[in-house]
């Protein structure tokens, strides 16, 4: 007889270990299957995420931007600083033991937690039974009351530019760069392509960013993108826009790729290092047997309702293998909800306040709707925006470039989104969201008390500036 279990998890990313963990905290015989090896061999949880995602790349920009910040930037405060070196090798060394801790806490969370840790290839059979390869080609097969499928995704290959792992990389290689490129070439001006851009034009690269739409992050609130745009190029970034790639050639240790430009005119561009980051897709490689019945929606994800059931009772898929935005947070919340309508509970997930932040300096951070979508949708509304040249706490810090906007219904006043480029944009975006959990107005965001002197100040004054009551700049009422 095969071992049974109340719930499996297939993937142990952000999405999937937080299922496990919760699962397990709300009773239920849990195991986790992983397949993620780390250098050594070793099965290592944690995922895009904690590998080879957010967590070093954030180490990463730490430190560049600590680089910066001592070689650039502490003269204002009239603090000198002699020659700032910097070691690469020692920053990608923090970085890999940033991860190492990350990941090896979640094998002690599992623990702690009940959860059983397999690692291997785990493969849904018919009837929610999951079969487990592990890594000496053993095979296993377990049965389950419910299996959360939690795979996740994978970087999108584009054939004008092939990853080869040593000049043309995707993120995974850009994070593990041993020396400062001095021409670095980035094709996809998205999240990845700001931020892993960032890191090393703060090291010293010289940092062309080819995106090839018109716009530049066309998904967001297009005043706040400008102003984005604005403030990466002073600090180096070239951006193209309009700039699509039609091929590349690799010789030696450089690469010359092709592209056309906004008028149509071919242009070539030699680079040391060249990273693809175009987006990325589901991941489902060996993941269902033929007769698992699972099914897929037209762009690749698995297919789900808005519990993330899939159309085989029992059967859950949550994450990045699933509609929606490739958000950790997305996923985790998702791996929630799961766990607890699996235990009976009526969770849910408010699809429309997930905020989203790209960690460049300063950040840019959004939440709800844009300008453009509340435009497109007919309703009426009303907009507050406030500088951060306005703010005594940002110029305290010589931190005064960006500004919060927040746009709220003009009738019922409710606060319909809230976008930010600026200093730590991503933690004043997320008291907005909470403003909007809790369906509050901009009006009663004005009325709350906010300490003096913070950041958290331009977003009160935005909320006040939505009713053109902004004390501490002169207010530009318009209605929509
Ligand atoms: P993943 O994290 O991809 O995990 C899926 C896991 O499933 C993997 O470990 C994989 O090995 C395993 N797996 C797949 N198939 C099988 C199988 N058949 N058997 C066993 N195991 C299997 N998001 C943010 O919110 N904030 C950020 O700052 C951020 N930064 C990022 C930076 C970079 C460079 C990248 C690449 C991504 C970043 N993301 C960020 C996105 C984030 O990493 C993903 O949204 C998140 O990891 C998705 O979680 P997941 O659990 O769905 O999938
Ligand atoms: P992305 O979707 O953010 O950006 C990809 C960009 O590449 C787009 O602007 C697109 O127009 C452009 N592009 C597509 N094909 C191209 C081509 N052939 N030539 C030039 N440009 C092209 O994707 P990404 O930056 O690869 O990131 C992948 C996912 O990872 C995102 O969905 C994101 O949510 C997630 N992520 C999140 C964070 C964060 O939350 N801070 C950080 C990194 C990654």
């Amino acid at each position: 007889m095969s071992e049974k279990f109340d719930v499996i998890v297939i993937g142990s990313g952000p999405a999937g270990y937080v299922a496990a963990i919760r699962a397990a905290q709300l009773g239920f015989k849990t195991a986790c299957v992983e397949k993620w090896r780390n250098e050594e061999g070793k099965g290592v949880n944690g995922g895009t995420c904690l590998n080879v995602g957010c967590i070093p790349s954030k180490a990463l920009l730490d430190s560049a931007y600590k680089y910066h910040e001592a070689k650039d930037d502490l003269a204002i405060h009239g603090i000198s600083t002699k020659e700032v070196k910097m070691d690469v090798p020692a920053m990608i060394a923090r970085k890999g033991q940033i991860v190492k801790n990350l990941t090896g806490g979640i094998a002690g969370l599992f623990k702690s937690n009940g959860v059983t840790s397999l690692f291997g290839t785990g493969k849904l059979l018919a009837g929610k039974k999951v079969e487990v390869t592990d890594f000496e080609g053993k095979t296993v097969t377990y049965e389950a009351e419910h299996v959360i499928l939690a795979s996740g995704s994978n970087p999108i290959n584009i054939p004008v530019a092939p990853v080869d792992n040593d000049v043309i990389v995707n993120s995974t290689g850009a994070l593990e760069f041993q020396a400062v490129p001095k021409r670095l070439g980035v094709i996809g001006g998205g999240v990845i392509g700001l931020e892993l851009g960032s890191v090393w034009n703060r090291l010293g690269s010289k940092v062309i960013v080819l995106e090839a739409m018109d716009s530049f992050l066309g998904m967001m609130d297009q005043q706040i993108a400008k102003e984005a745009q604005k403030i990466l190029t002073k600090q180096g970034l070239d951006i193209r826009t309009s700039s699509r790639v039609t091929g590349s050639k690799v010789k030696g240790k450089e690469v010359t790729v092709t592209y056309t430009d906004k008028d149509g005119k071919e242009q070539t561009e030699t680079f040391d290092k060249l990273i693809v980051c175009v987006g990325r897709r589901p991941y489902t490689e060996g993941l269902l047997a033929a007769d698992s019945g699972v099914k897929f929606d037209e762009r690749g994800f698995i297919f789900v309702n808005e519990h993330c059931a899939t159309n085989i009772a029992g059967v859950w898929a949550i994450g990045d293998v699933v509609r929606g935005p490739m958000l950790a947070h997305k996923g985790s919340e998702e791996g929630v909800m799961v766990a607890e309508r699996i235990a009976g509970q009526k969770s849910q997930i408010n699809y429309d306040i997930i905020p989203s932040v790209i960690y460049t300096h300063p950040e840019v951070a959004a939440v709800g709707k844009t300008e453009e979508q509340v435009k497109a949708s007919g309703e009426p509304y009303t907009i507050g925006t406030f500088p951060f040249s306005a703010s005594g706490r940002a110029m305290a810090a010589n931190e005064t470039q960006g500004l919060v906007k927040i746009i709220a219904h003009a009738v019922t006043d409710r606060i319909l989104g809230c976008h930010i480029v600026g200093p730590s944009a991503a933690d004043l975006v997320q008291q907005v969201a909470i403003a909007m959990e809790f369906g509050s107005s901009a009006e009663d965001l004005g009325m709350m008390v906010f300490g003096h002197p913070t950041l958290s100040e331009t977003i009160h004054e935005a909320a006040l500036a939505v009713h053109g009551h902004a004390i501490h700049i002169a207010n530009k009422k318009k209605k929509h």
